[in-house]
């Protein structure tokens, strides 16, 4: 291993340590860099565990990432809090400048943040930009912090009695992040919790960290003190630290329902407010009078997006009444015509999955949907693309049902289940028995039938005509059931609330002559 020191990409005055070592299996001639944390403002490799980063277009390793002990956890939680004292004194005029200056910095830059993006998760470029826009819509949103922080106050709630409340930070907060919205998901979590006057400790996924690194420099670029968002990589080591040490009073996760329980569970043991968002399985209804044609380019975009790799992916088609067929043979039409590649070229509409297990993974629920008696229409198991990318091709299985493995389980990949209904009521009671409640779709053209939906359907997040309705920022996002444990969505109004707490007083300025002994239990 060898360590030097560079100057910084973005800040020419700064060195910082690089530390390269050569990897067991990459080419003896190459060299990779070692992505590093960044704590205090200092960024730091230590001479500990490191994990393989890919880029899945080629299935090459690209980087090496450091992977935090429990013990420099628990050293960057110090550092966070002692410089969130600071953060909470300065005036929100100037943390409002802050996000002012971050939405210019990221705005600017964006398609340099894409870029790495799809270097390190496979997502087309077009698609990276388009996460990097929808986390930009949360700075937007937090630069009103001003008011978003505001306070109540109720005059003369008695005699001379006055109530206000205010919110103040937790102080040092927890996010940790998934692979597949690498900045999205931090730009939704660090963004509210520092608006707010908190220190966030954000450990990103261990699959594509550079995004993060990236966005840290962004935020210090944009004029935020050294020590308020800290970037600690790492596994289960890091992230149980983080939900263990004291200094940590608030956890914001978003990954698979497995670990988002294990984070729940262990975090409000801890006595820690918790917001663990989960794993997806979205159902789209397509309803007979349904424009056919606009359904199937919104369940072939919501399906294969990303690679399927999206939270809020369209995962099943629920086909009611005769749609099925026609349905079908426009979605199989459609997918004849994507391009699936490197997602860096600028032709390509689909790109790889973020890792060969992943990729096996997947293969897997296509090769077992025809013995549970499904009938495989696309299989993309064919595809071929040159080189060692972690590549399947879109895939499209008919005749599926509640108790098939294609249907029960999260893929998390491009596969599109169509399950056969024959009533409206038959396609609510199947979402509604789902265990997975993040988004849901209905296309219709009745206003009558969309709105009985909206009433009907226990997921927290529905589109009418919209296959994926995330959001937008002056709203909150999260699901429902085994899609999110805790009580308060992401981003938007309900992140203020649980990046504060709430302090009430209670005022009263009476004349020395007012003044009594009274044991009595105040009443107004
Ligand atoms: P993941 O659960 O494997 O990892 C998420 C985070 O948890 C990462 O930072 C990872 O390092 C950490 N982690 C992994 N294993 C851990 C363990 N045993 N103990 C402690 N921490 C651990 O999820 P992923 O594969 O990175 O992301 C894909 C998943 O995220 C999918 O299930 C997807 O549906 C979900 N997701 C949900 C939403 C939502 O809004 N509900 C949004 C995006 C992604």
């Amino acid at each position: 291993m060898t360590a030097s020191l560079q100057t910084h990409p973005s800040d020419p005055d700064r060195e910082e340590t690089i530390v390269s070592i050569t990897a067991a299996d990459a080419p003896a001639a190459e060299t990779l860099t070692v992505i590093p944390h960044i704590v205090g403002g200092e960024r730091i490799v230590a001479d500990g565990r490191t994990g393989p980063v890919y880029n899945p277009a080629t299935g090459r390793q690209s980087g090496e990432v450091a992977l935090a002990s429990a013990s420099f956890v628990h050293e960057a939680a110090r550092i966070a809090q002692q410089a969130q004292r600071g953060w909470r004194d300065t005036g929100l005029g100037k943390r409002q400048q802050v996000m002012f200056r971050l939405r210019e910095v990221v705005a600017a830059r964006a398609e340099e943040l894409a870029r790495i993006i799809t270097a390190e998760h496979g997502k087309t470029v077009d698609d990276a930009l388009g996460e990097v826009a929808r986390g930009l819509e949360n700075v937007e949103f937090c630069t009103s912090l001003m008011h978003h922080l505001k306070g109540d106050y109720s005059e003369q709630v008695a005699s001379g009695v006055d109530v206000h409340q205010v919110r103040q930070p937790v102080g040092v907060v927890a996010c940790i992040t998934p692979f597949n919205f690498p900045a999205m998901v931090p730009l939704w979590m660090v963004t509210t919790a520092i608006a707010a006057g908190n220190a966030v400790i954000l450990k990103p996924s261990e699959r594509d960290p550079s995004a993060a690194v990236w966005l840290a420099d962004a935020f210090a670029e944009a004029g935020l003190p050294a020590g308020i968002l800290n970037v600690v990589h790492g596994d289960k080591e890091a992230v149980d630290a983080l939900l263990d040490d004291p200094i940590v009073r608030a956890v914001s996760f978003v990954g698979s329902t497995p670990i988002a329980r294990h984070i729940y569970a262990r975090a409000a043991a801890n006595g820690k407010r918790v917001q663990a968002l989960g794993g997806a399985k979205n159902h789209m209804v397509v309803m007979p009078d349904a424009d056919l044609d606009a359904a199937a380019d919104a369940a072939v975009s919501a399906a294969y997006g990303s690679a399927g790799e999206r939270c809020m992916a369209v995962s099943v088609v629920v086909a009611v009444g005769e749609v099925a067929d026609p349905l079908i043979a426009k979605v199989a039409e459609r997918i004849g015509g994507l391009v699936i590649g490197d997602g860096a070229d600028p032709h390509t509409d689909m790109g790889p999955l973020i890792t060969r297990d992943a990729l096996e993974r997947v293969r897997g629920f296509v090769a077992g949907a025809a013995d549970e008696g499904a009938r495989v229409v696309v299989d993309g198991r064919g595809l071929a693309v040159d080189g060692e990318g972690f590549f399947i091709g879109p895939s499209l299985v008919d005749a599926v049902s509640p108790g098939m493995r294609v249907y029960d389980e999260e893929i998390f990949g491009p596969v599109l289940s169509v399950v056969r209904v024959a009533t409206y009521d038959e396609a609510v009671a199947l979402i509604n028995g789902n265990r997975y409640a993040n988004g849901t779709a209905l296309f219709t053209r009745d206003g009558k039938t969309a709105r009985q939906f909206e009433y009907d359907i226990e997921v927290g997040m529905v589109g009418v005509n919209v296959p994926i309705p995330v959001p937008i920022g002056a709203f909150s996002f999260g699901g429902w059931k085994d899609s999110l444990f805790g009580d308060t969505h992401m981003y938007g109004p309900e992140a203020f609330n649980f990046y504060t707490r709430r302090k009430v007083v209670t005022t009263r300025w009476p004349e020395a002559s007012e003044s009594q002994v009274s044991l009595g239990f105040p009443t107004h």
